[in-house]
């Protein structure tokens, strides 16, 4: 299959010819003539997959051929993201696709100032790039109207929903004009995302393509058990043991990103850190440097990471294990990408085995453990497997351990067991998280 056969039109194929692009993806080969053919759409497909390239070129050869010239303060396609990172990025990749095409395309997002965001969208922009918290600002100051809206894209909406955004999304769908076109993507269809889609699309098409990474046959995943206390220590160990030229770490919080990076620099060591507390642009510096190879360690939150393209990345380090399961798929995501191999090593304490076995069960693997010689663990992780279950075989019967409730809570949370039957062939964790009725938003 080409580019070409699926109908896009001459200046889109041209510019794929520049970037590269050969066969469309299986999420392209689906998305693009569903969208052409004006239907609203529910795509289960996350980052890596060639999404965003399935949304934006038909909708790029859409406001091409059909539509109104765009007016002042308006924009005709709408693309919701649920970080600043994620909406540059998908900003960067659409004025690419559009690069010989008449539409003008912009990015706003928080975290910096507004006015110059405001004076951009004075003559109206065709495609706005947006999270959700900038776009309600622009709207309520009057800069932004959205009744020349044709389409709206909601990109990883299973994240917004997981950050808070519900209330914002709410208010969004009530600013907008009731014909249009909406495409939802979403890493799953969880109960939530479901509801959200039920309110937002007119008769959807349902694309699901397996989420990348899941069989696992291009990143090599391991997990070394270590004490909490000496993690810091094992991570400089193996990096010194391993050579690594070029990590991305997460870690579960903003004080756990910056006490790694400052102890990395204190070694000498080329670290620096991206979390939801930084200014914007330290952030996307932050980033442009370690894509650059610039810096050599990068230790993120999820909220930062999530979403991010780093081409060729080889390693990804869990310093801490992701509260919710699946964060650790987009995790080990950043690696092994365009059929590279890579490698994810997860640095796991006996207080993190329950997200260990909730990992486990929803990528239904049980992850090998790798002991490195002078950190085994003082506190044992227990056994894990895929099936979900903890088996705890305390040394002493009569102190029994108390490690993993803070896991455990968690697990409550966002686990159900009846929807990771082995049966099942793609990945379906279940978050209780009500739609459009959330209380204030989430940090990590
Ligand atoms: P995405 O899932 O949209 O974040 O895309 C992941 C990566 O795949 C990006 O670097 C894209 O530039 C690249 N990509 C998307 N579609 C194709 C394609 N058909 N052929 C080659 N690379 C692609």
């Amino acid at each position: 299959m080409t580019f070409a056969s699926l109908g896009l039109i001459e200046p889109l194929l041209r510019a794929l010819e520049t970037l590269g692009y050969q066969t469309p993806t299986p999420v392209q080969a689906q998305a693009i003539p569903a969208v052409l053919a004006g239907r609203d759409l529910m795509a289960a497909a996350q980052t890596g997959t060639g999404k965003t390239a399935g949304f934006a070129l038909p909708l790029l050869q859409l406001l091409t051929m059909e539509g109104p010239k765009v007016a002042a303060n308006s924009a005709r396609a709408l693309i919701l993201c649920p970080t600043r990172e994620l909406a540059e990025q998908v900003h960067a990749s659409v004025a690419e696709y559009a690069q010989h095409l008449p539409l003008t395309t912009y990015a706003v997002y928080g975290g910096v100032s507004i006015n110059p965001q405001m004076m951009k969208l004075r003559k109206g922009v065709d495609i706005l790039v947006a999270t959700p918290g900038r776009l309600i600002d622009l709207f309520r100051q009057n800069a932004l109207k959205l009744n020349q809206l044709q389409t709206l894209v909601l990109d990883e909406a299973d994240r917004m929903l997981d950050l808070g955004f519900s209330e914002e999304l709410a208010n969004i769908y009530r600013m907008l004009p009731k014909k249009r076109q909406t495409l939802l993507f979403s890493a799953t269809f969880s109960d939530d995302i479901r509801s959200l889609a039920g309110q937002m699309l007119n008769d959807p098409l349902s694309i699901e393509v397996s989420p990348r990474n899941v069989a696992a046959n291009t990143v090599k995943q391991w997990v070394v058990p270590v004490d909490k206390k000496r993690k810091a220590e094992l991570f400089v160990h193996l990096m010194r043991k391993g050579r690594w030229k070029q990590v991305l770490v997460f870690a579960k919080t903003r004080n756990g990103v910056d006490a790694l990076v400052d102890k990395l620099q204190g070694l000498g060591i080329n670290a620096d850190g991206i979390h939801g507390d930084k200014p914007q642009a330290t952030r996307q510096r932050a980033l442009d440097r370690f894509k650059a190879s610039d810096v050599q360690i990068l230790v993120a939150t999820d909220v930062a990471a999530r979403g991010l393209d780093i081409e060729d990345l080889p390693l990804v380090v869990n310093f801490d294990l992701p509260i919710v399961a699946e964060d650790y798929i987009h995790r080990i995501g950043r690696t092994g990408r365009a059929g590279n191999t890579g490698e994810a090593i997860s640095l796991v304490c006996a207080d993190e085995v329950n997200m260990l076995s909730a990992i486990e069960m929803l990528t239904r693997q049980t992850l090998t453990r790798k002991m490195e010689p002078d950190f085994e663990p003082e506190h044992r992780v227990p056994d894990t497997d895929a099936s979900g279950q903890v088996v705890k075989k305390p040394k002493k019967p009569k102190k029994p351990k108390t490690s993993g409730g803070g896991g455990k809570r968690n697990l409550g949370k966002w686990v159900d067991s009846g929807d990771a039957a082995p049966t099942e062939p793609s990945i379906k964790p279940v978050r209780k998280v009500p739609v459009f009725n959330t209380g204030p938003r989430k940090k990590k």
